[in-house]
């Protein structure tokens, strides 16, 4: 079932959401080589907890941290450690965050210092295709119209969209009804209404769409080792368009 939310429950979800965009925008302002991704998970773990928030991902499932920092051919759900960033590296930073029960969920990847130019363009056709997907989301259209969307732009590029991890529902649980596949024919699924509230999160590989889960059971890699990018947001679809929930002055 998918769970309509109020205009205060939307409300309170924007709220978290500032949270996770600002939180996110001071991770990418200090990102940099030499510092490892347990330093990025403490930052995030501080500016949740002073901006009034609760870490979302801590204990989920029995996630260990705070922040998802996935690097390089990690395409999500990497853990934070001493790994050192080097420059060249590209970094996946995903955060969630609650405030009075209700959850924000967002994702960026940036650069570590200076990246090259085919790596660049892999990171901005992921966010493009974020927006491509984001415009889709108006009442009255279907839940794969979105998905399709995403899809069309990633593989124009000559992409590929990951098919083994999807975006979501959100409210009062991390993870609610539908799943929100970047991929699919147009025209399928739920009609999207207002009120419903998704977090949209296309990943892209460089190579292939094919996924592996490393032994810590968590961090998923692209299985050809090429590099993957991930963006998200969480997205309110109202009577007016589409209202991102997680963006700090307009785009994260
Ligand atoms: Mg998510």
């Amino acid at each position: 079932m998918i769970i309509l939310k109020s205009p205060d429950e939307v409300d309170k979800i924007g709220r978290a959401g500032r949270i996770v965009a600002e939180v996110l925008q001071e991770l990418k302002s200090r990102v940099k080589p030499g510092m490892t991704t347990l330093d990025l998970d403490r930052i995030a773990e501080e500016g949740i907890r002073k901006r009034g928030g609760q870490t979302a991902f801590k204990g989920y499932r029995g996630f260990p941290a705070t922040l998802c920092a996935s690097v390089n051919n990690e395409i999500v759900h990497g853990i934070p450690s001493k790994r050192r960033l080097q420059e060249g590296d590209i970094i996946g930073l995903d955060l969630g965050a609650i405030v009075e029960g209700y959850y924000g969920d967002a994702a960026i990847t940036v650069a570590v210092g200076v990246i090259g130019p085919e790596v660049l363009r892999l990171v901005q056709v992921t966010e493009e295709s974020l927006y491509r997907g984001i415009e889709q989301m108006k009442a009255g259209n279907r839940l794969s119209d979105v998905s399709h969307a995403v899809q069309t732009h990633v593989e124009a590029a000559g992409y590929s969209v990951v098919k083994d991890f999807v975006g979501h529902g959100i409210g009062q649980a991390l993870h609610e009804e539908p799943q929100l596949p970047n991929f699919g024919k147009p025209g399928q699924g739920p009609r999207l209404r207002a009120g419903m509230v998704l977090a949209i999160e296309p990943m892209v590989n460089m190579g292939k769409d094919s996924v592996r889960v490393l032994s810590d059971h968590w961090t998923a890699v692209t299985e050809d080792g090429s590099l993957s990018a991930h963006f998200e947001h969480t997205v309110a679809i109202t009577d007016a368009g589409p209202v991102i929930l997680t963006s700090n002055n307009g785009r994260v």
